[in-house]
């Protein structure tokens, strides 16, 4: 009699990326995966940084110490260095926070070994996948610690206070970029109890502020700042003129500024020069979200807090990961809805079907070759490189 197949094995790893706390695996999403019926094995200590114990997981039905090559799929936050699953068999997946464009040696090198690999920052943004969507987890977490982090900078207090001794007045707090991270970021400072106001080059946007209770500030009639996928598209050199003088003039009377400004794909927008910051009172905070694509203020250095004629702007990197315990959280949520998605009651093990929009969005490894159209650009800008290099 044949034996029976083995179950569907899912490893976690312990993120070895410098400030890295995250992990990709709870104890709670780990009892759900244990009702699809998989086998779980981790790093011990995966959980640590982010305040889940060991003893925890092993309730959960979690083995710790990773047997790798038994291992099916491999579940990450960044991407672990190849050596760190050694002996990981060929036909394995690796699913996590990929950055694919970043991290093109990586992939190379898993290619090599005949892994497979999804990025989870390309979940496409439709219904399907709202319950996969990493970046609007992550994002949201992002906008409520940058204004904590603004406010614990900040020499004044957020809510206006009528005292005896006389009226401390309200702080202002302008966000720049309303989307996930900036509302989240406008309802944070209105609870605080600022005067919030916004900008966004999406007229969208603008609805969503004014309904959080905070004031839009945007450039008037023209271009719609929006592609049909939802996100902003870059905006043409008359409007970022007009952009700027706008929130030059804003900015003077405003004690704290949020930026999370991107365009999907790009380098981030510059919306405040070092002229503005000039103009900013002393004692005013500048927090750059986008610290990590270049960043939406000129003064910015990333991972750094830098103090500009007494403004002090906050270039924090990877700030989900200071509040690691709830991204961590979300993140596994994210991770198992996709597991989910895709797996094979009666077989138990995960299919990705080709003509899936989700798997062709995510896909950027398989069959030992790079797949995903965005990578085959950036693979044919290195060869052009090379070529005019040696040419
Ligand atoms: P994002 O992180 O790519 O960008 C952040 C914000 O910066 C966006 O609102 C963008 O319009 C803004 N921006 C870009 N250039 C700017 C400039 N020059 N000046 C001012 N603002 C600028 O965006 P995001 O937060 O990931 O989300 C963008 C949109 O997608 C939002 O409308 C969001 O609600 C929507 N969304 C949809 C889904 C879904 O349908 N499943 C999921 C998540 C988000």
């Amino acid at each position: 009699m044949p034996s029976p197949a083995a179950p569907l094995h899912i490893a976690v790893v312990k993120e070895t990326a410098a400030h890295e706390r995250r992990v990709a695996l709870t104890p709670d999403s780990a009892k759900r995966f244990a009702k699809l019926g998989v086998r779980l094995s981790m790093e011990p200590g995966a959980g640590e940084a982010a305040a889940f114990a060991d003893a925890a997981y092993r309730d959960a039905g979690v083995e710790l110490g990773v047997p790798w090559a038994e291992v099916d799929i491999v579940l990450c936050v960044q991407p672990p260095p190849l050596a760190q699953m050694k002996g990981v068999k060929s036909g394995a997946a690796v699913i996590g926070m990929l950055s694919p464009q970043q991290n093109l040696a990586s992939l190379n090198a898993w290619a090599a070994a005949g892994l497979d690999a999804f990025a989870m920052e390309w979940v496409p943004r439709i219904t399907r996948a709202q319950s996969m969507d990493v970046v609007s987890s992550q994002s949201n977490l992002a906008g409520y610690k940058a204004v904590l982090d603004a406010a614990a900078e900040y020499g004044g207090a957020f809510p206006m206070m009528m005292t005896a001794a006389g009226t401390v007045p309200a702080a202002r707090v302008f966000v720049l970029g309303a989307g996930v991270a900036g509302l989240q970021a406008i309802a944070t400072a209105k609870r605080l109890g600022a005067i919030v106001s916004a900008t966004d080059v999406r007229r969208a946007a603008g609805e969503q502020v004014e309904s959080l209770g905070a004031k839009f500030v945007a450039v008037e009639g023209g271009e719609s700042g929006e592609t049909a996928s939802g996100y902003a598209k870059e905006m043409s050199a008359d409007y970022l003129r007009q952009q700027a003088a706008l929130v030059a003039e804003h900015l003077k009377s405003q004690n704290i500024a949020i930026c999370t400004a991107l365009v999907f794909g790009r380098r981030a927008p510059v919306l405040i020069s070092r002229a503005m910051v000039d103009a900013m009172q002393p004692g005013s905070v500048i927090v750059d979200l986008a610290a990590g694509q270049g960043g939406n203020c000129a003064c910015t250095e990333p991972g750094k807090i830098v103090e500009h004629k007494g403004v002090r702007i906050i270039g924090h990197l990877n700030v989900p990961s200071r509040l690691a315990a709830n991204a961590s959280a979300l993140y596994a949520r994210n991770l198992y809805q996709f597991c989910a998605a895709f797996h094979d009651a009666e077989s138990g093990a995960l299919r990705w079907p080709d003509d899936d929009e989700i798997v062709q969005a995510v896909r950027c490894v398989h069959g030992g070759r790079l797949v995903h159209p965005a990578l085959q650009t950036e693979k044919k800008q290195g060869e052009q490189k090379q070529g005019d290099q040696t040419s």
